[in-house]
């Protein structure tokens, strides 16, 4: 699980320009977003920066509600994640069609 501040620093470190920023985790956000841009090992390949990277811009994702998003992948990780709820709804609704259909229920 990833701390807060981690999270929050995000957004921020996207657009930081400086190299000396104050602002919590920023630099630490910075580092893990442009190894996970260099990365030739990457999540397939095992890598554990790019999975704490994935990890860090899913949980971006999950509480961004910006439209113009500049953090890399968030409007990607957002789409599939409506997506993937609209599949849910959609087989509970089928399921409750069944639960009703069925005899004796
Ligand atoms: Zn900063
Ligand atoms: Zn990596
Ligand atoms: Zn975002």
């Amino acid at each position: 699980m990833l701390p807060h501040g981690v999270i929050n620093a995000v957004a921020h470190a996207v657009r930081c320009p400086f190299k000396q920023c104050q602002y919590p985790n920023c630099r630490l956000v910075y580092a893990l977003l442009l190894h996970g841009s260099r990365c030739q090992v990457r999540v397939p390949g095992g890598c554990l920066l790019c999975k704490k990277m994935w990890l860090l811009l899913y949980h971006h994702a999950l509480s961004c509600k910006e439209d113009e998003c500049y953090v890399p992948r968030c409007r990607d990780i957002r789409e599939k994640m409506r997506k993937r709820l609209q599949a849910e709804r959609d087989d509970e609704i089928h399921n409750k069609a069944a639960v009703r259909a069925a005899p004796g229920a």
